[in-house]
């Protein structure tokens, strides 16, 4: 079975870096789900059809990954947009194809977002979900956000923290959870590299490597 790597849990807390050194290290694609949703919310956004959900689905449909421009949508503003569309069903299944291509790419993938371990992903060999508490997530997020030259407050991140949280985890369609056999990974009290220690630890004994 190629080696599948899911990680699932919340904005900012650390999944994407996570995600892309464990790539690195182990020489795998990785694919950053949350940009799919993103550059399908910003194209909304920019066209001034966020509520318009025949709209999101179109534009779900004509994603091409290989003109995805990740700077351009790490915003916060593509990122709440992002969750708007992203509670829609028919822009998920629009997406679901091309994410489980890339799963299935010929020695394995590691592929972050909210539901690959659930629902895009639910035979990977390696889960793990990855979480901290919404203040230290909005730290982290704020901090980045103001290396960018944003003049975004702490309050309102953490408040667009909260309130993502609530749109992600509350939606019918793929709700963010813990897939059952996930590995909890909380990093509230880990700095990146205790985080990749443990994670790549995970890693290891998923894999039989001990
Ligand atoms: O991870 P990121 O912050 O880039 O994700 C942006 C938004 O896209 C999330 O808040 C979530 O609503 C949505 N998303 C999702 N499923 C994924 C990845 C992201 O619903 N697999």
């Amino acid at each position: 079975m190629p080696l599948v790597i899911a990680i699932d849990g919340p904005a900012a807390s650390g999944k994407g870096t996570l995600a892309r050194r464990i790539a690195q290290t182990l020489a795998l694609p990785h694919l950053d789900t949350g940009l799919l949703y993103r550059a399908v919310g910003v194209r909304c956004l920019e066209d001034g059809l966020l509520d318009d959900e025949a709209a999101s689905i179109a534009a779900a449909r004509m994603l091409d990954l290989a003109t995805l421009d990740p700077e351009a949508l790490r915003g916060a503003e593509a990122g709440a947009a992002a969750s708007v569309v992203a509670a829609r069903p028919g822009v998920r299944a629009a997406l679901f194809d091309l994410q489980r291509a890339f799963a299935a790419r010929d020695g394995g993938a590691v592929l972050d977002g909210r539901d690959i371990g659930t629902v895009i992903c639910p035979d990977a060999p390696v889960k793990l979900f990855v979480t901290a508490a919404p203040e230290v997530r909005a730290q982290r997020r704020f901090k980045e956000l103001a290396a960018r030259g944003s003049d975004q407050t702490l309050e309102t991140v953490l408040a667009d923290i909260r309130e993502r949280d609530a749109r992600d985890s509350g939606r019918a369609s793929a709700p963010l959870v813990k897939a059952e056999d996930a590995v909890l990974l909380d990093t509230s009290k880990l700095d990146i590299e205790e985080a990749f220690a443990a994670a790549m630890w995970v890693v290891r004994v998923k894999t039989g490597g001990g």
